[in-house]
């Protein structure tokens, strides 16, 4: 029979009730049983909710406390020796331990590592592995919470990470390959499966997203391994899940493996049906991801009454299933919560719950249970509306985009013209000292933010704070003899929803969130329409800093890329289409803070090499329009406008011709942690623009001395030419306090004037 299931759903509760309950717990450890409470309430509220929506089956053990890596490590008994005893005298407490370390009674250990998962703005905690070492099956909570489900009288599908996905997702401490260990672990997975078998679960989805990307040598054989011998036990039927992309030249493997059941994310990859369809093995059931689980437009439901139509036809009713792309943990809740949004653009949104909902139509209309659907009528009404609402479509942005040509994108002359134009105008000396832009974000600032926008505080008297705060920064900076001042972002609450704001094309939800790591929740700013800049943005501030000193002020943009990347973006056009509105939008600013008399520029691109699609192939396309758009930002200026950008968390070795074809006159990199590590890439390229290689950790309230930094710039100087490098902290001082930003710059500045001394 046909089925509407659900591969996982979001967990903190449309109010972020785990959050609130996970951070009181955090402060307050007398709390465990209420952010259990709070946990258990959570889960069975979420099923009831997709059951109400239309779901047949819902998934569990996709619940997690704090991320579902770490609880899958901490299920397979795979906790490093500084948790361990922790973990043993609580289980609790070693887990939050791993996730986030601990300081006290004596004990200090840091937090395990987290990263991306894969390309989402969610991040997994990353599990650390070594050679020879044991697993176990510790617990058995995904037993646990598929009776939880049953006791209350609904049908769960137990989600687990699977064997070779999270060995690939993992690390080793010793240099040794991961792979190795999937003989000692099996035994874990083979354990819980006949677990879960018996406590009576008809099936189990598995995750194995790896399977949608370039596979590392050795993986394939992992595989055939790994489910031959889950195969040989007592098992609940498995369902393979893959998402994120097609396994593509990984679907042969796919198929081979001794499954029950396949799913696959034809959101992202629509194009793979009719090769799944044509090697199925017989009897093997097909999950269909029909609707987005990583963004909250509606459906359009006849493409996916299409798919579940055709797919109907080659395999029989029987063997189908309707489920949504991938988990829905990476969009809100939902959206009919969303009350105040402006126009028709509600109506165009579905986040976890409407996107269940839509499931069901589908499965209603092809199944005929009914001949007029409403829903249906209403969901293309609303799809057609979009489609041709003048809110999304403004003329003159796409006839402006048209007009783009090639020397928009390239500044009037090369590099080296710049430079002695800019030199010539900034009069600075060797080593010049920067910041990366944001001062501390005392309470005081946000306190202001925050009355200003409840109304308790008038925007005559916000602005006149934001002047002193400004003033008192700029002053700072002038006597402790930074040479580039920043004014300091006060004004600014986040640096892509300061943009979003100010431009026609975004909206902001109330309670749009989703998780980003553990407590932490983003809401990111949904671009639904062509972007345009009304009026400018940031003059207003860069001016008056500027008004306040005659050394130069550098003004701060966050780029096109960077916007895309941390927002919900619109998917009725390519994002990368999206881009270059944004690039043009910026361009305005960009000009206009030049016409204004800005000299320096920096346009942040942080979010640029988290944007690399997933599959090598197809990174050059990627990087090709991301450069692009960079530049269209960028290369309006005169010769003698510096243009910097910057970019952390990032590596560079794979992208450092990108790096270079943005052609900015300065960047700034984040290089103190890995003691100048990152610039390997630049030395080795050559790459001939200046370089501010971060040599203070802004996000540790360490403060480092004027040795420890004048050692990373000696180590620069080795490798990089004396007249390219820049003196600058790793990232914005947004999260540090005044004192600690004080001492380390006095600091910077005096490194910078050793080095010059000794040049
Ligand atoms: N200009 C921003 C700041 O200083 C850059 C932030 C970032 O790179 N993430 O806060
Ligand atoms: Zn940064």
């Amino acid at each position: 029979m046909t089925l509407v299931t659900n591969l996982g759903f979001p967990r903190m509760g449309a109010r972020r009730e785990l959050k609130q309950a996970l951070e009181t717990f955090w402060r307050d450890p007398s709390t465990r049983e209420s952010l259990l409470a709070t946990a258990r309430d959570l889960r069975i509220r979420h099923w009831r909710l997709q059951q109400d929506a239309g779901a047949n089956v819902v998934p569990s053990n996709d619940f997690s406390l704090y991320d579902h890596v770490l609880d899958t490590a901490f299920l397979v008994d795979a906790i490093p020796e500084r948790y361990r005893s922790l973990a043993d005298a609580d289980a609790l407490d070693g887990y939050f331990a791993m996730a986030r370390g601990v300081q006290r009674d004596g004990v200090d250990v840091h937090a395990m590592e987290m990263t991306k998962w894969f390309d989402t703005n969610y991040h997994y905690i990353v599990p650390e592995l070594h050679a020879g070492q044991d697993f176990r099956l510790r617990h058995e909570g995904p037993v646990d919470t598929f009776l939880e489900a049953k006791a209350h009288g609904f049908d769960a599908r137990p989600v687990l990470l699977g064997p070779v996905s999270f060995l690939l997702l993992a690390k080793t401490t010793d240099g040794s390959d991961t792979l190795d260990l999937l003989e000692r672990l099996l035994p874990a997975y083979a354990r819980l499966l006949a677990r879960l078998a018996e406590a009576g679960a008809e099936w189990v989805q598995i995750d194995e997203p790896c399977l949608v990307l370039d596979l590392p040598a050795g993986a394939d054989e992992a595989y055939r391994q790994a489910y031959a011998r889950l195969a040989a036990g007592t098992h609940p039927k498995i369902l393979l899940a893959t998402y994120f992309g097609a396994p593509g030249d990984n679907l042969a493997l796919t198929h081979e493996l001794p499954v029950d059941g396949l799913h696959v994310d034809l959101v992202r990859a629509p194009g793979q049906l009719d090769h799944v369809l044509a090697a199925l093995p017989a009897d093997r059931i097909l999950s269909l991801g029909l609707v987005d689980g990583r963004n909250v437009w509606r459906a359009d439901l006849d493409i996916a009454l299409k798919h579940a139509r055709h797919a109907w036809e080659v395999l029989g009713k029987h063997r189908v299933w309707l489920a949504p792309s991938c988990s829905l943990l990476h969009v809100p809740v939902d959206a009919s919560l969303e009350k105040s949004l402006p126009g028709d653009v509600g109506s165009w949104l579905a986040f976890a719950r409407q996107k269940i909902e839509e499931l069901r139509v589908v499965m209603d209309v092809c199944k005929g249970l009914v001949t007029a659907c409403p829903a249906l009528d209403d969901a293309r009404e609303r799809i057609a509306a979009r489609r041709a609402s003048l809110r999304v479509h403004r003329p003159e942005v796409a006839s402006r985009l048209k007009a783009v040509t090639a020397k928009n994108a390239q500044r009037e002359s090369a590099f080296p013209a710049r430079q002695s134009a800019q030199q010539a105008r900034l009069r600075l000396p060797l080593y010049p000292t920067t910041t990366i832009g944001s001062f501390p974000q005392t309470h005081e600032v946000r306190e202001a933010r925050a009355m200003v926008k409840s109304g308790k505080l008038s925007q005559a008297d916000y602005d006149t704070f934001l002047a002193e705060q400004t003033a008192h920064c700029v002053r700072f900076q002038e006597e402790i003899g930074i040479d580039v001042l920043v004014h300091g972002e006060f004004e600014r609450n986040d640096m892509v929803e300061y943009f979003g704001e100010q431009l026609d094309g975004f909206v902001f939800t109330r309670h749009g969130w989703v998780q980003s790591y553990g407590s932490r929740c983003v809401k990111p700013p949904i671009i639904y329409g062509d972007v345009q800049r009304p009026a400018p943005m940031t003059v207003r501030w860069s001016s008056y800093a500027q008004s306040l000193t005659s050394r130069p002020m550098k003004g701060m943009l966050t780029g096109p890329v960077t916007v895309l990347q941390w927002s919900f973006v619109r998917d009725d056009q390519p994002r990368e289409a999206t881009c270059r509105q944004l690039a043009l939008a910026l361009r305005d600013e960009v000009l206009d803070l030049e016409a204004a008399g800005i000299g320096v520029i920096q346009i942040d691109e942080p979010a640029l090499r988290e944007g690399l699609p997933l599959r090598r192939k197809d990174w050059a396309s990627y990087l090709a329009w991301a450069v692009e758009s960079f530049r269209l930002t960028a290369a309006g200026v005169a010769d003698a406008t510096q243009i910097h950008t910057h970019m952390c968390y990032s590596e560079f070795n794979d992208i450092i011709e990108a790096v270079a074809a943005m052609d900015a006159d300065v960047i700034s990199i984040e290089t103190s942690r890995s003691r100048m590590e990152l610039l390997d890439a630049f030395v080795k390229f050559r790459y001939p623009n200046d370089i501010g290689p971060g040599v203070y950790d802004i996000h540790s309230p360490r403060v480092p001395d004027v040795a420890e930094m004048v050692g990373l710039l000696e180590k620069a100087s080795d490798v990089l030419k004396p007249e390219q490098i820049w003196v600058n902290p790793d990232c914005g001082l947004k999260t540090r306090g005044w004192p600690e930003t004080r001492a380390a710059l006095v600091a910077l500045v005096e490194a910078a004037r050793h080095l010059r001394a000794q040049a």
